[in-house]
C-alpha cells in the first residue's frame, strides 16, 4: 500500500490550491491528489452549459498567490478552468494527481494514527488502497453523479428534450427553438441570456423570484491598476477592495435589509422600465442574502428581457404535457426544450464514508471546528468556502491553517490532532441560507456551534485573524501520539 503524509481528495479549485500550499509551506511532506474524474478543474470542468461563468469576481475567486490577469472580472468557465490548470502545471502539481480515483471510504486506525483510504478506479471499479497521516477533503459540496431533478408529473409525456445543466449534451441544438428554463438561480440567469442569442424564445419559469443584481463584467479600477502597477500588487489591492466592498454590502443587508431591498428593486426597475411587473417577477419573499444573490454581468439578462428574446413567468408547475408545461394558473408554456436548472444535490466529503477503527462515523452528529475539521474525527480537514463571498477566500485560509497545523505537529512530534466537542456549546445549522438546496440537505450536514471556534461567521477578516494568526493550541484541539510510538503524550492547552 502506498503511503503519503497527506492525501488531498479532489483536483478542483480547492484541491489544486491545497497542493500549492503543501508544496510551498510544507515542502518536505509527500502528498497525492485523488481525483474521481479524468480532469483538473472540478466545477469549472464539469459544467459546460452555454454562457457558464463565475458569479463572483475573479479577484476574490482566484487564489491569493496567483494574480488573475484577464480583463474580465466575471469570467467564463473555460478561462477559470485554464487558470486552475495553469496553476497545476506551472507548480508541478499535476504530477501528483491520480485521476479516475473515486474515494469511497476512509478508515482511521487509532493504533497507527493513519487513514486507510479506499478508492474505486478503472472501468471495473477496482478498489485501491492508500494510507496517509492526514486527509484533506477538497471534494466540493455537491454530487457529481446527480443534480437535483424534481420528479415533475407527466415528464415522460413531453415530446421535446429535457436537459439538466450539470449534464449538458454537446449535441443540443437550440437555434430557433422554444426553450423553457426552470429555475431562477445563478445557472438559470446565466443560461437565459446566453441561449436567447439564438433560440426562438427563452422563458425563465420560476416558482418565486430571486434578487438579481447587475454588475460590470470588467472591473475598471482593477484594469487601471494592472496597467500601472506590478501584477501582484494590483491584484492584492483589487482583492482587498472587493473583499471590503462585499463585506460592507453584506453588513448592510443584515443591518438595513429593507433599505437594501428597495435599492435592489429600484435598480431592476431602472433596467426594465415602469411598465414591467417587478413585484411579480423580481421581488423575493425573503431579505437580501437570506439566499445567495444572483449576479448578472453587464445587464445581460435584462437586455434579453428588454429585447423580447426572453421572458419571465412566475408560477407553479402543474405537470408536463406533450407540448410543454401546464402551470397551476391554467396557462400552458409551449416548448421544444426544457432545461431543469433546479439546482445541485449537496453532498458532504464527496460521498466518502468515514470510519474510526472500523466504526462508521455519522457526520451529521459532528460539529464543524473552524468550519473545516469535525469533532471526534482526527487528522481530517475539508475545504469549504463562504456562502456570502467567493469560495477561494476561505479555502486559501483553510489551506494555510492546515499547513500550520502539520508543521506544528511535526515540530512537536505529534501524530494526531482531534477537536473535542464542548457539550456546553449549542448546535446551529451549518449553512445559514434559506435556499431550497441547503434546506433539502439539512439532514446530511454536520452542525456548527453557537460560539467560537465552532461558529461560522462567514467573515473573511475574522477568519484571517483566527486562521492565519490565531493560536493552534486553544484548549479544543488535542494533540497526541498513539501509545506505541508515544514520545510527547498530550499537549492539551499546554502552551
Ligand atoms: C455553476 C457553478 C458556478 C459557481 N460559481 C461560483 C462563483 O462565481 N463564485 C464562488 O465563490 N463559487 C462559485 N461556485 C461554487 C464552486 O463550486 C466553487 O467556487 C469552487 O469551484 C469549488 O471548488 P472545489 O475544488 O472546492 O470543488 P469542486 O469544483 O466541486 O471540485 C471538487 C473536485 O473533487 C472531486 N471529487 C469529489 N468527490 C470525490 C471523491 N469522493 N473522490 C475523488 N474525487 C472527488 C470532483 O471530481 C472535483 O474534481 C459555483 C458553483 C457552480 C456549480
Amino acid at each position: 500500500m502506498e503511503h503519503f503524509d497527506v492525501i488531498v481528495v479532489g483536483a478542483g479549485l480547492s484541491g489544486i490550491g491545497a497542493a500549492w500550499h503543501l508544496k510551498t509551506l510544507c515542502p518536505n511532506k509527500t502528498f497525492a491528489i485523488l481525483e474521481g474524474r479524468d480532469a483538473i478543474g472540478g466545477t469549472w470542468d464539469l459544467f459546460r452549459y452555454p454562457g457558464i461563468r463565475s458569479d463572483s469576481d475573479m479577484y476574490t475567486l482566484g487564489y491569493r498567490f496567483k494574480p488573475w490577469r484577464e480583463a474580465k472580472a466575471i469570467a467564463d468557465g473555460p478561462s477559470i478552468r485554464a487558470y486552475v490548470r495553469e496553476t497545476a502545471s506551472e507548480n508541478g502539481i499535476d504530477r501528483h494527481i491520480r485521476f479516475n480515483h473515486k474515494v469511497k471510504r476512509a478508515n482511521w486506525s487509532g493504533a497507527d494514527a493513519r487513514w486507510t483510504v479506499e478508492a474505486e478506479t478503472g472501468a471495473d471499479k477496482r478498489i485501491v488502497r492508500f494510507t496517509c497521516n492526514f486527509l484533506f477533503m477538497c471534494s466540493g459540496y455537491y454530487s457529481y453523479a446527480a443534480g437535483h431533478d424534481p420528479d415533475f408529473s407527466g415528464r415522460d409525456s413531453f415530446q421535446g428534450r429535457i436537459v439538466h445543466p450539470q449534464f449538458w449534451p454537446e449535441d443540443l441544438d437550440y437555434k430557433n427553438k422554444r426553450v423553457v428554463v426552470i429555475g431562477s438561480g445563478a445557472t438559470a440567469v446565466t443560461l437565459v441570456p446566453s441561449m436567447a442569442e439564438t433560440a426562438a424564445h427563452v422563458t425563465m419559469l420560476q416558482r418565486s423570484p430571486t434578487y438579481i443584481v447587475s454588475r460590470p463584467g470588467e472591473d475598471g479600477i482593477a484594469n487601471w491598476l494592472r496597467r500601472r502597477l506590478p501584477a501582484k500588487l494590483a491584484y492584492m489591492i483589487t482583492r482587498w477592495k472587493n473583499v471590503l466592498m462585499g463585506m460592507y454590502f453584506f453588513h448592510l443587508t443584515r443591518t438595513r435589509p429593507q433599505k437594501v431591498k428597495q435599492t435592489l428593486l429600484k435598480i431592476v426597475r431602472d433596467e426594465l422600465g415602469p411598465d414591467y411587473d417587478i413585484d411579480a417577477h423580481f421581488n423575493p419573499r425573503y431579505n437580501p442574502w437570506d439566499q445567495r444573490l444572483c449576479l448578472v454581468p453587464d445587464s445581460d439578462l435584462f437586455e434579453a428581457l428588454r429585447k423580447g428574446k426572453a421572458s419571465v413567468v412566475t408560477d407553479t408547475i402543474d405537470r408536463f404535457t406533450p407540448n410543454g408545461i401546464k402551470l397551476a394558473s391554467g396557462k400552458e408554456l409551449e416548448a421544444d426544450i426544457v432545461v431543469t436548472a433546479t439546482g445541485l444535490k449537496l453532498e458532504l466529503l464527496g460521498g466518502m464514508q468515514v470510519a474510526i477503527d472500523g466504526v462508521p462515523v455519522n457526520m451529521t452528529k459532528t460539529m464543524a471546528y473552524k468550519g473545516m475539521m469535525y469533532s471526534g474525527v482526527p487528522n481530517l480537514a475539508s475545504a469549504f468556502g463562504y456562502t456570502n463571498a467567493s469560495w477561494t477566500l476561505k479555502c486559501d485560509l483553510t489551506c494555510e491553517y492546515v499547513c500550520r497545523l502539520l508543521n506544528y505537529m511535526d515540530a512537536r512530534g505529534f501524530k494526531q490532532v482531534i477537536a473535542h466537542r464542548d457539550p456546553t456549546v449549542e448546535e446551529a445549522p451549518w449553512l445559514p441560507l434559506s435556499s431550497g438546496y441547503i434546506q433539502r440537505a439539512a439532514d446530511i450536514l454536520p452542525k456548527q456551534g453557537t460560539k467560537q471556534p465552532w461558529r461560522l461567521y462567514q467573515n473573511y477578516i475574522r477568519d484571517l485573524l483566527m486562521l492565519r494568526h490565531g493560536r493552534l493550541v486553544d484548549g479544543t484541539l488535542e494533540f497526541s501520539s498513539p501509545p506505541a510510538q508515544a514520545k510527547p503524550q498530550y499537549a492539551l492547552a499546554a502552551e
